[in-house]
């Protein structure tokens, strides 16, 4: 596919959408023959957007998507491959004739999925050694996972629980769903529960309603998190009923998805109001990727339209070493790089932390530039974002053995910039004005 991302970098980096003319508003939609009758009821319904769901190549040929013969390869042989589904809403925001267009990258599958690459694993986040019971992976001291579905919006061609989307939940029954209950009970450390899966928010308002109050009703849980990719891939769930169940529940808090300005369009910005409208903390997380999201440009686009739309960029995660991903990965040097022109060039609020999940299970790790060149009990050297070196005089006497040892451990592996800047400083060069 490499051949069709030539000139990926300089296109879409930003985008243009109104109500007038965005495909996805009704009734633009009905320009397209599939799509001529549908009633504005049904297509902003999102139980008819799921039903409809294109799930074969030829309902993308049918919508007119100019397929190239890599997705055409992979859509005529899915075995192995994790199911596509796209809701029309996202299907007709598609560029038909370009692959390079972000939307698309992320929703039709290629032969690029069946690579095997050593270091592949199906679950490399270690999520199945650490349940506790089926479905509830507890990781971190006060704080659990809750995989509660399986089912998606729409099948992103990168998840890392591919595993496991879209596949009959080994976890999501009566059952299951009490042991977990009982194991959050039985623990007081829990303060803090993670909805995820899959998407729970594909669940009814009913079952959504049902599994928060079991959990609310723990008395040691101070909140609940929900990781939701609907404001993205299928905005016409947010509705005034899903809303007012988060509110009889509260606090909720929503971890969005969106990976590229792409997936901003009138509807998700008309779901992101109502949400942030309700109060409910809005945060986004970004997995960062090649071809999509992958340079600085991209990134600062995002995150500035996030915050207009009052939503927090939260992470930036590089991509997983789950199977069939490698194509989408990029060096751990481009998010540090993002970071790094981002902290300080912009809004502290449109920075995200930049985590790599460690392998193994050894949870989030967070990655950023080095701004500490040397250190010494009493008098720390640091470097600002744009390279002016300062000094800052903490007081001396109440530095300890350990607070000395944290420090020098930062300065072990330090930027190489850095040695540049402290040789600069000691030849009194430059930045000498700074110091
Ligand atoms: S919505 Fe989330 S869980 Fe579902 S396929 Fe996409 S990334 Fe995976």
């Amino acid at each position: 596919m490499e051949k069709y991302y030539a000139n990926v970098a300089s296109k879409w980096t930003t985008t243009a959408y109104d109500a007038e003319t965005d495909p996805s508003v009704w009734p633009n939609c009905q320009k397209f023959p599939l799509y001529t009758n549908v009633s504005q009821e049904d297509w902003e319904d999102w139980r008819w957007q799921m039903k409809h769901s294109l799930r074969t190549k030829d309902e993308l040929e049918a919508l007119g998507v100019n397929l190239v013969p890599e997705e055409r390869k992979a859509l005529d042989n899915m075995e192995g491959l994790l199911k596509m589904s796209i809701t029309p809403y996202w299907a007709v925001r598609m560029d038909f004739n370009d692959p390079s267009d972000p939307l698309r990258i992320q929703s039709i599958p290629t032969p690029a999925e069946l690579e095997t690459h050593a270091e592949n694993e199906a679950d490399p986040l270690g999520e199945d050694h650490d349940m506790a019971v089926p479905g509830l992976v507890h990781r971190y001291p006060d704080r659990v996972l809750f995989l509660c579905s399986t089912v998606c919006s729409m099948y992103c061609r990168f998840c890392t629980r591919n595993r496991v989307v879209a596949k009959p939940a080994p976890f999501a029954d009566e059952n299951n769903f009490q042991q977990a209950i009982d194991y959050i009970t039985n623990h007081t450390e829990i303060r803090d529960v993670l909805i995820s899966g899959g998407d729970s928010l594909l669940l009814s308002d009913q079952r959504i309603d049902q599994i928060l109050t079991a959990i609310r009703a723990i008395p040691h849980v101070e909140f609940v998190r929900i990781g939701s990719r609907v404001p993205s891939a299928m905005p016409y769930r947010v509705t005034p009923g899903l809303i007012a169940v988060f509110n009889k529940h509260s606090p909720v808090w929503l971890s969005v998805h969106f990976d590229h300005i792409r997936e901003m369009s009138p509807q998700a910005r008309k779901a992101l109001t109502m949400l942030a409208d309700a109060g409910i903390p809005l945060g986004n997380q970004t997995v960062l990727m090649r071809h999509i999201n992958d340079n600085v440009a991209k990134m600062k686009t995002l995150t500035h339209e996030l915050l207009k739309n009052r939503v927090r960029p939260y992470y930036i995660y590089q991509c997983d070493l789950s199977e069939g991903l490698y194509h989408f990965r990029t060096p751990v040097a481009r998010g540090i790089e993002i970071i790094e022109n981002l902290r300080g060039w912009t809004s502290g609020y449109a920075v995200p932390s930049f985590v790599v999940d460690a392998p193994g299970g050894g949870g989030k790790i967070v990655l950023q530039p080095q701004m500490l060149l040397d250190y010494k009990p009493g008098e720390v050297t640091l470097r600002n974002f744009e390279g002016m070196i300062t000094k800052y005089y903490e007081p001396a006497e109440l530095v300890t053995e350990e607070d000395e040892l944290r420090m020098r451990t930062i300065l072990g592996k330090h930027h190489p910039l850095d040695d540049e800047l402290l040789t600069e400083r000691s030849d009194g060069k430059a930045h000498s004005d700074h110091v």
